[in-house]
């Protein structure tokens, strides 16, 4: 999305709490991050992105910090130097470990109380043998918090192998890293959330067609970012209709129906249907009912 582009958006939106700078793609790819950045914050919204830190170098991270983001998720899905390159060929976890460390130290340095940054790990195999390790590097680096969730497999294809073994987690490991990981962390003075595989609370139900949107690169709205293809679903293009059209349009309003009356097809296999996917508080629109 072009900046003109994010700034009719930004024209578009009625006002908003919070927006995640973030797609199926890497967010620092997009130059002009640091100005859509600031352009969100004064529209009066706290503003975060996702990044793989891949191009994090000092001069981004500064430019992102002094933009006034609210949140920096930092995607390490393995700190395992042989999966990491099996993962994401043509970089490093030690270039993304420096990246993530020189950013730690920019904001420790220099005043950002208002932002927070989180290492953000896919629950695998691989993040739950170095979880600890994992705590441990972001509490030395001074993070505010560690946070896990399950893999969406919606996005990936199912010929994928690596990528399908990081779905193949142990439930009883899963478990057992997760409580460990929890008490270590509170040792250190370091968040960690994880959902809880085993949460069959049906009060934790997904809130996101009712109180927030994903807008795609290209303008189109569809209800979350775990549905983010145009392609399979959206209400409407926001470089064609106004916002208050699509979120009030008949074809909105009848998934929002069928999905408090717990029978929307795509959100049956959905791990975040009731709090399976994230921990509740990393969940911005999770809900308890009760
Ligand atoms: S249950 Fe999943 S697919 Fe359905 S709206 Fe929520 S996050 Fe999206």
């Amino acid at each position: 999305m072009t900046l003109e582009q994010f700034l009719l958006v930004l024209d578009k939106l009625p006002s908003v709490a919070r927006i995640h700078l973030q797609g199926v793609g890497e967010p620092l790819l997009n130059r002009d991050l640091p100005k859509m950045v600031r352009s969100a914050r004064s529209s009066g919204a706290r503003v975060g992105t996702s990044t793989n830190a891949s191009l994090l170098t000092r001069e981004a991270a500064a430019a992102l910090l002094d933009a006034g983001i609210n949140r920096i998720n930092l995607s390490i899905d393995t700190i395992d130097p042989l999966v990491f390159k099996r993962l994401r060929d043509g970089i490093t976890v030690e270039s993304v470990i420096n990246n993530i460390t020189a950013l730690a130290d920019i904001r420790c340095k220099s005043s950002y109380p208002d932002t927070d940054l989180a290492l953000a790990l896919v629950a695998s195999p691989s993040v739950l043998e170095k979880l600890q390790e994992i705590i441990h590097l972001g509490a030395n680096l001074g993070l505010d918090e560690v946070y896990m969730q399950n893999l969406n497999s919606s996005f990936f294809p199912s010929n994928n192998s690596d990528l399908q073994q990081l779905n193949n987690v142990d439930p009883e490991k899963y478990r057992e890293a997760t409580l460990a990981a929890g008490i270590t962390a509170e040792n250190l003075g370091i968040r960690f959330l994880a959902p809880d595989l085993d949460c069959t609370d049906h009060s934790y139900r997904c809130q996101w067609p009712f109180h927030g949107c994903n807008i795609t690169w290209d303008g189109f709205v569809s209800p979350c970012c775990l549905q983010p293809d145009p392609d399979l679903l959206n209400f409407g293009n926001l470089f064609e209709s106004d916002f208050e059209m699509i979120w009030q349009s008949s074809s909105y309003r009848d998934f929002r129906a069928r999905v408090k009356a717990d029978c929307e097809p795509i959100c049956v296999e959905c791990p975040a249907r009731y709090g399976r996917m994230w921990h509740p508080a990393a969940n911005p629109f999770a809900k308890h009912e009760s």
